[in-house]
């Protein structure tokens, strides 16, 4: 009995001191920074390898003169404006001057009628597994794979990514470690680990470790957090609230097969509607929705009867999938995969065989998706190479095989935004994202020249974006050196 009272006094106590240390915490992880003055308090990002400015500058204002605005939402720059930001809000955008607060530290950019832009949003990133190899991801070292994680995070900031949408992969530390101002990165919209079958993409246990005990010891991926088996409604429940305990902002299921998991033949349909329907009423209970990789007719019309709100890929889908994609109202996440990813399969292997039929559907699903008018949002599922990574811009412009300039970047700005926002509140940033507007998020670009008329200076971020900000901070100026 007095062990139970020493017991519950202890931990009344550690209740007492998490509650002190969160009330003092001027801007936890799931607010994002909100408060800038409180967030610059912590050790400063130090962006561009020397060459951008050192620091997040300590200003509660910036002043951006002489900008033409990509708004993130038409299609056409303004004339020259002059643009406001306080805090991490742009407070006010206008043609005439703007006043300078009395007493207040401002940061004057004057942008010589250069763009100013919303920060890219990237909806299909998976930002643990961008550096490390499959062997190292699954079976290396977690520390190093967070520290590499982090070095890629503050790459994809600098490239003028602002934010991403993590749809599978332990990224919740590295998150937390970017919003509390640790390392420079993007703001991250998690899924945690991707939920998917026995034998279903994601599922990369040899047949060695078969039989599982349901309920027995977790598989390496499923205990690194990068993707969970679930095979009932049941378990399905389990392992999304588990995610959204962890911060998961939406939920991610694999509906089908995939192309690099060692046991899932592309035709096959994983989950039962049951089991999605759990997915979906789970996370629904919380506010959010579930997205679904798919590639198949069959795997798209099963999540969509579950309630499933999003599908990515989609390469395989047939004209009714489409129709069916469109009159429900479901997003489609899609990505133009390089032709190069095909390669990194070897010739011959099952791999490669999938690889050629599903990615040979990407641009048929492109014209699908204009010619129903199905919403549609950008990704670029970059994994296992850094050096793909490094091409996201350029993966982004490639869309103009089938858009105009101004609809890829409304696209990548204002349209990803609003797939975002089905997060609802939980989000992990309150506040608009994707657009130049007033009372929006300052994630913003400064392009030298005109990304519409130019596409092509979004592939070459490091000389054509000359300043970026996110949350309000400068992590990059290479005009005021
Ligand atoms: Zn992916």
């Amino acid at each position: 009995m007095r062990d139970e009272v020493r017991f519950l006094s202890a931990v009344a106590v550690l209740l007492l001191f998490i509650s002190c240390a969160r009330s003092g915490e001027p801007s936890g992880p799931g607010t994002g920074g909100a408060g800038t003055e409180a967030a610059s308090a912590l050790p400063p990002a130090s962006p561009d390898g020397g060459s951008a400015a050192a620091a997040a500058p300590r200003v509660a204002f910036t002043l951006f003169r002489n900008v033409r605005i990509f708004d993130g939402k038409a299609g056409k720059l303004t004339d020259l404006r002059n643009v406001m930001v306080h805090g991490n809000i742009i407070e006010r955008v206008s043609s005439g001057s703007l006043p300078i607060p009395a007493d207040a530290k401002v940061t004057v950019i004057d942008a010589g009628g250069r763009t100013l832009m919303p920060g890219l949003i990237d909806v299909h990133w998976h930002a643990m597994v961008i550096r490390p190899t499959p062997a190292q991801a699954i079976a290396g070292d977690v520390g190093y794979n967070n520290i590499a994680a982090g070095a890629e995070a503050t790459d994809t900031l600098l490239r003028g990514f602002t934010t991403v949408r993590d749809v599978g992969g332990p990224a919740f530390g590295l998150k937390q470690a970017i919003d509390e101002g640790v390392i420079a990165g993007p703001r991250i919209f998690p899924s945690g680990a991707m939920i998917t079958t026995t034998s279903g993409h994601g599922d990369f246990r040899q047949l060695s470790e078969l039989p599982r005990t349901v309920g027995g010891t977790l598989s390496r991926v499923e205990q690194i957090g990068a993707s969970m088996v679930a095979d009932s409604p049941d378990e399905v429940r389990v392992r999304v609230r588990e995610q959204l305990m962890q911060g998961a902002s939406q939920i991610k299921l694999a509906a089908g097969g995939g192309v690099s998991s060692p046991h899932s033949p592309i035709d096959v349909l994983t989950f039962t509607e049951a089991e999605l329907r759990a997915a979906v009423e789970s996370a629904e209970n919380w506010g959010t929705y579930v997205t679904v990789h798919a590639f198949t007719p069959a795997a798209i019309q099963r999540a969509i009867a579950a309630g499933v709100r999003c599908i990515e890929h989609g390469f395989l889908m047939d004209e009714a999938s489409a129709k069916l994609i469109a009159s429900k109202g479901v997003w489609l996440s899609l990505q133009p995969i390089p032709e190069e990813l095909i390669q990194v399969y070897p010739v011959g292997s099952v791999e490669r065989a999938k690889a050629e039929e599903v990615w040979l559907g990407v641009a048929r699903t492109y014209e699908l998706a204009k010619k129903y008018k199905i919403k549609t949002a950008f990704g670029t599922d970059v994994l296992f190479s850094q050096a793909l990574a490094q091409r996201q811009g350029a993966i982004l412009a490639s869309l103009v095989r089938w858009y105009g300039p101004a609809e890829v970047l409304v696209m990548a700005t204002g349209t990803n935004a609003q797939l975002l926002a089905m997060s609802g509140k939980r989000s992990p940033y309150s506040g608009k994202l994707g657009v130049v507007e007033e009372g929006a998020l300052a994630d913003l670009l400064l392009v030298d020249g005109n990304p519409i008329a130019d596409i092509r200076l979004v592939e070459n971020p490091s000389k054509n974006f000359v300043l970026i900000m996110k949350d309000g901070k400068i992590y990059k100026n290479t005009l005021s050196r």
